[in-house]
């Protein structure tokens, strides 16, 4: 009767739980509260944090991609011009900042050097893709640490993509391609021609259309200005049909009319970087700053980079739900992960055991081999020795025998010849004998 009645109560409780935003009822309020603030916080701090942006150039040595940035942020960025004789893709990265009215705003751009200048440019892109996933990483090591400042952090993931494309009025470059498409899931790529003074404008216009029908059939994702946010959905639309944007870089100024312009003079004339029938540099500025900034910051974070976490975290074996589609707790991920790597540790713990076991019974096996081998030639030398001697002592028998049997003769010729001595003697005495008589 009472499990009864406490399975019931306990029932009951379970209905009263309400989710959040269920059930929300509006209630007019009496007078001023004042959270109506809470936008200006939030700027306020913001702006007290400062800001940060990173830009990626990508493109050939050459192609104007410092004097495009010096030109866009009004200012000279140092570095020396990359040479073409790189032996392979390097990326350089230096960060400033920049200060404009109370905002500031620690700029990191980073060039690719001697991109092109291989003869062999298949891997030109991995060094790209190899620095974009550091960053990735170097923001998710912070993420998962358990003592984390991610406000104090400089975050150093690439917000935009700035593609150059060379001039060439034809069509894209395999390399431009190949690499766009590489990029394309983890980077917002805006795609733009370089040195836009060297292309006449009808093949401009063709070159636009040429570089964006290759990239729409080969899959290649280029970021587009958002249209969702209704106060620069319109700018962004027709901004879109604009891509990729022609441009031209000079930190150059020239005095036009009576004012003093960025750009670049040539013996038949001039070309001015901010003048809208000259080229798209405004476009680019307005686009690049002045709109998205903000929104190409977050993409990269809400896409390409939790594209990538997710994709680490899977591999690192964390998953949302177990098979039977429950909520995965992190601590039994966890546990099991570890359960799966003792089990791996233990098996080649054992494995390397079984293999010195082995190795020990072959080395044994090796070495009753060489010790019998040992001793038959202990034995063979030994036989070979007593043969030997054998030999020897016979030989010296024989010797012995010969030296005995040639003492023997020589006594024997010894004493005859002493007899024959006494007997000549003998014979003389005779003779002088039978003379003097
Ligand atoms: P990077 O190697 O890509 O950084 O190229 P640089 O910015 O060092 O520029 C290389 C050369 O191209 C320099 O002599 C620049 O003056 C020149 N340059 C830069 N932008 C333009 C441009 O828009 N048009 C032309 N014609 N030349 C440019």
């Amino acid at each position: 009767m009472e499990a009864e009645a406490n399975s019931g109560s306990l029932e009951d409780s379970w209905a009263f739980i309400q989710r959040p935003g269920e059930g929300c009822r509006t209630v007019p309020l009496a007078g001023h509260v004042g959270f109506d603030s809470l936008p200006d916080q939030l700027v306020n701090k913001s702006v007290s944090q400062g800001f940060c942006f990173n830009i990626l150039c990508v493109g050939e040595t050459g192609l104007g991609k410092s004097t495009l940035m010096d030109t866009l942020f009004n200012t000279k960025f140092e570095g020396e011009p990359a040479t073409h004789t790189q032996p392979g893709v390097q990326l350089r990265s230096n960060t400033y900042d920049l200060q404009e009215s109370n905002v500031g705003l620690k700029l990191t751009i980073v060039s690719t050097v001697g991109f092109g200048d291989q003869i062999n440019k298949e891997d030109s892109y991995k060094p790209i893709v190899e620095f974009i996933d550091a960053q990735f990483e170097a923001y998710l090591q912070e993420e998962l640490k358990i003592r984390r400042v991610l406000h104090a952090y400089h975050d150093s993931r690439i917000h935009a993509c700035l593609y150059f494309i060379a001039p060439t009025g034809h069509s894209l470059k395999s390399l431009d391609l190949v690499t766009m498409k590489k990029l394309d899931s983890k980077v917002n790529i805006i795609p733009i021609i370089a040195k836009s003074d060297a292309i006449s404008k009808s093949e401009l216009t063709k070159f636009k259309i040429k570089i964006t029908s290759e990239l729409v059939s080969n899959g290649v994702q280029i970021y587009q200005f958002p249209t969702d946010d209704e106060s620069v959905a319109e700018i962004n639309g027709t901004m879109n049909a604009h891509l990729p944007f022609a441009v031209i870089g000079s930190t150059e100024e020239l005095k036009i009319g009576n004012k003093m312009m960025k750009a670049r003079q040539y013996p038949w004339g001039t070309v001015q970087v901010e003048n809208e029938a000259h080229c798209d540099f405004v476009k680019l500025r307005e686009m690049l700053i002045r709109v998205n900034m903000e929104d190409l910051r977050e993409q990269t974070h809400s896409r390409h980079y939790e594209l990538y976490r997710r994709c680490k975290l899977e591999e690192m074996g964390f998953q949302d739900t177990d098979p039977d589609s429950k909520p995965f707790s992190l601590q039994e991920t966890y546990e099991a992960k570890r359960n799966e790597f003792l089990g791996e540790l233990q098996k080649k713990e054992e494995e390397m055991r079984q293999m010195f076991v082995q190795r020990v019974k072959e080395k044994e096996a090796e070495l009753k081999e060489a010790e019998k081998e040992l001793h038959e030639k202990f034995d063979r030398l030994k036989k070979l020795h007593q043969d030997e001697k054998k030999k020897l002592e016979d030989k010296k028998k024989s010797l012995d025998d010969e030296v005995n049997a040639f003492k023997q003769r020589k006594t024997a010729a010894e004493l005859l010849q002493s007899q024959s001595s006494q007997a000549g003697g003998s014979q003389t005495l005779k003779r002088d004998k039978e003379k003097k008589n």
